[in-house]
């Protein structure tokens, strides 16, 4: 009974604690991981000045979590998302192009950007964009 009231005043605090604020979002745990990573790296090989980076990573992760404004929270996380989608997408195309290095090239479209894998010495043929339907003729 006692331990029952005792979590349920605590719920309660940290309910209050985090009414109104931000919380914890994508940004803030890539934040922390890296935080916690710099310390971990500045133990290992002793060096003190990358104990700044995890200290600044930790007050910012924090600072976010306890930010009263929802919506540039939101913006920064969202734009995060973005960038990190962005660079997945390049990795991926990065990928398949070394893997299929032999068999394929993979050439951007001129009109739409998209990316396009084509069969590789088959001479000057001419290539569609799947996306845009654009025709552009080159030597593969
Ligand atoms: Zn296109």
């Amino acid at each position: 009974m006692r331990w029952q009231m005792w979590t349920q005043r605590v719920m309660t605090a940290l309910y209050r604690l985090f009414q109104g604020r931000y919380g914890v979002d994508q940004l803030s745990i890539l934040l922390l991981a890296v935080a916690l990573l710099c310390s971990f790296i500045a133990q290992l090989f002793r060096l003190p000045w990358l104990f700044l980076l995890y200290y600044a990573g930790l007050i910012y992760a924090f600072w976010r979590m306890f930010s009263r404004n929802y919506a540039a929270r939101s913006r920064e996380n969202q734009k995060f998302l973005s960038l990190a989608h962005k660079g997945k997408a390049r990795f991926r195309i990065l990928r398949s192009r070394f893997r299929d290095r032999k068999v394929y090239r993979y050439l951007k479209c001129p009109s739409c950007g998209q990316y396009l894998r084509v069969p590789k010495g088959k001479g000057k043929i001419e290539i569609t964009c799947s996306t845009c339907r654009t025709s552009f003729i080159r030597k593969v």
